[in-house]
């Protein structure tokens, strides 16, 4: 018979998992309880929701169990079984490691755990509330684990009174559930809701898991991508480019079977499917990676969303080369040459020897090359003045008087900055010694979220459209427009409905008219995650990222010039609005480093 296994941490092992709240809301707890199944070895994971995790969410495995001494254990914090060393952290293969998520869980709710492991008659029952043990009874149950959290948050009811509508709750645990089990398709998953199942996903492969949570259509409409290399194994499925969706689509990226996400290799794929996408379009994808364990760090965020790669910039050219290769052999890019892509001849193959570097480059993220010489502060009419020439809105009729003035600044007239626009994605400036090399959408982005957040607070700079744009949407999406139309105004969209449409009669200047159908999805993607309140900077960040100028794009000097020069006339120009870094900076000694 096997013994207990749970133990604790030594401090310093403890002391160097990433610190920070496990638990933020109903869904937090929904992940913990069913990656702690999968991580027993259950084949069947069944998740009970009443009242959007408010009243109870219960977790029921046919996983190992545990001991009665074990269930005593798991509640405490840093006990776990699943590592023992610092060394261990670096080589983890389960969902969990920390060993705080019972502990954290049991300490803001009332949780009953039922538990029986296949060698022991009886099971136990355990019963705490806000951390404390109630009761610990033998029971007769069946094996496997049953975990059931109410009430949570009864006894911090800040806490409670944060929590979203149950709707917004109920989309977030629909979220975690489907990320477990898209990356567990061997493992039966069920849900219920208030009674009502939601999901029945009875264990298979993994497109017939693809198929079981999205429905039958999608089997027709995906292609599966696979690709073995020494550095990564790429398997999975990409959305055939007549899929693209609007709006967000379906997206998911994992990594040795964990959801993850990262913006960067998220571009990868944006940039495999080049220019088979209509603008404003987003593919579809289900991309699974498996690395190393060593090679990746996934402690660096409390959540185990984001992980950090050691060989980032050659994963995202793999991805990129592996999806671009299966477009190709399913015809769907014919002029597309596979082996003539150079990136790809420096990819070893699962049988090369040779070890690849990365010249590594570093971003000093509070350089700000202009602020040292600066002393202009600029006027709102510059930052308005200069970004128009993307604009070509032939059709529209520029209401307000302000837009005369804007060719009228004189900034940086005297003072030319050369601007190289390189691959029709960078911009290359040589700037007191240092090189700059400027991502051209990023910095856009960044210039237009100033714009959009600035313009609210005066009078956003509106648009009429002669003829409305007209959207169909369900009853649905446009009562959630609705609720935010006093919003949607300050921004410079005035919307009035009927019975089947909304009509949208004047878009903020900056925003051009093909681009609002693809705005209004973002916005109805994103009201599903925020209420009102925090809406506005979500809409500036959606604005800017629809309207700034695409990578591919080629600029004339001026405009190349005007997008750096508007850039570092900002507070902080280093990091778009989604936090991803702008422009790498270089000087002599950096070039000396990597031509060593
Ligand atoms: P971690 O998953 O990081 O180890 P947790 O607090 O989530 O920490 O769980 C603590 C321990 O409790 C786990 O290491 C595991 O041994 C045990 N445990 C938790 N849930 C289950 C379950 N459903 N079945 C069996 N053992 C479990
Ligand atoms: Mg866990």
């Amino acid at each position: 018979m096997m013994g207990d296994i749970i133990q604790l941490l030594p401090d310093h092992v403890a002391n160097q998992i990433a610190a920070g709240e496990v638990v933020q809301r109903p869904s937090s707890v929904v992940k913990e309880l069913i990656e702690n199944a999968v991580d027993a070895g259950a084949t069947s994971i069944q998740l009970i929701i009443k009242d959007a995790g408010r009243s109870l969410i219960q977790v029921i495995d046919n996983g190992n169990g545990m001991s009665a001494t074990d269930v005593r254990m798991a509640f405490e914090r840093h006990a776990t079984s699943k590592i023992r060393t610092t060394e261990d952290i670096y080589a983890i293969s389960t969902k969990g490691f920390r060993g705080e998520a019972l502990a954290s869980i049991a300490a803001v709710s009332q949780v009953e755990t039922k538990t029986r492991r296949n060698e022991d008659e009886l099971g136990v029952q355990l019963i705490i509330e806000a951390g404390e043990v109630r009761n610990q009874d033998p029971v007769v149950c069946v094996e496997g684990t049953s975990i059931a959290v109410r009430n949570l948050f009864f006894n911090v009811p800040a806490r409670r009174n944060f929590l979203k509508s149950n709707q917004v709750e109920f989309r977030h645990i629909q979220d975690e559930f489907q990320r477990v089990a898209l990356a567990h398709e061997s493992i039966s998953f069920y849900m219920h809701h208030n009674d009502a199942e939601i999901y029945h996903l009875k264990g298979g492969n993994l497109k017939q898991r693809l198929v079981q949570v999205f429905g039958k259509k999608l089997g027709t409409q995906i292609i599966s991508v696979d690709e073995d290399t020494e550095i990564v194994k790429i398997n999975g499925f990409v959305g055939k480019p007549e899929i693209a969706k609007k709006s967000r689509g379906e997206q998911f990226f994992f990594v040795n079977n964990r959801y993850i996400k990262s913006g960067y290799l998220h571009n990868a794929i944006v940039d495999a499917f080049d220019n088979l996408l209509p603008s404003g379009h987003q593919p579809s994808y289900f991309l699974y990676l498996d690395i190393e364990p060593s090679k990746i760090d996934i402690n660096i965020h409390p959540t185990k969303t984001e992980i950090k790669f050691e060989d980032e910039a050659l994963i995202y050219t793999i991805l990129r080369a592996a999806i671009k290769h299966s477009l190709g052999q399913f015809n769907i890019t014919p002029s597309l040459d596979f082996d003539q892509d150079p990136n790809w001849a420096f990819i070893p193959s699962a049988t090369d020897e040779t070890e690849i570097k990365m010249p590594e480059i570093s971003v000093d993220s509070s350089f700000n090359p202009f602020l040292q010489t600066q002393s202009r502060t600029p006027k709102p009419s510059d930052i308005r003045a200069t970004m128009d020439f993307y604009n070509d809105a032939v059709e529209l009729e520029i209401e307000n008087n302000h837009a005369h003035q804007l060719f009228e600044s004189e900034a940086f007239k005297n003072e030319k900055l050369e601007v190289i626009q390189w691959q029709n994605k960078y911009l290359i400036v040589d700037y007191m010694g240092e090189l700059l090399i400027i991502d051209q959408h990023r910095a856009h982005q960044k210039i237009l979220f100033e714009k959009f957040i600035h313009a609210k607070k005066e009078n956003a700079l509106v648009q009429q459209m002669l003829f409305p744009i007209e959207l169909e949407l369900s009853t649905q999406d446009r009562q959630k427009l609705i609720q935010v139309e006093h919003q949607l105004l300050s921004f410079g969209f005035d919307i009035s409905l009927d019975e089947e449409t909304i009509q949208i009669n004047s878009i903020p200047v900056d925003v051009q008219q093909e681009d609002v159908v693809s705005v209004f999805m973002d916005f109805i993607d994103e009201l599903d995650y925020h209420d009102e309140l925090a809406i506005e900077s979500s809409f500036a960040k959606i604005l800017a990222k629809n309207s700034a100028v695409k990578k591919g794009v080629g600029l004339k000097p001026e405009q190349a010039q005007t997008l750096v020069e508007e850039l570092f006339k900002l507070q902080n120009p280093n990091y778009s609005p989604y936090g991803r870094p702008i422009f790498v900076q270089m000087n002599p000694t950096d070039i000396e480093k990597i031509l060593q």
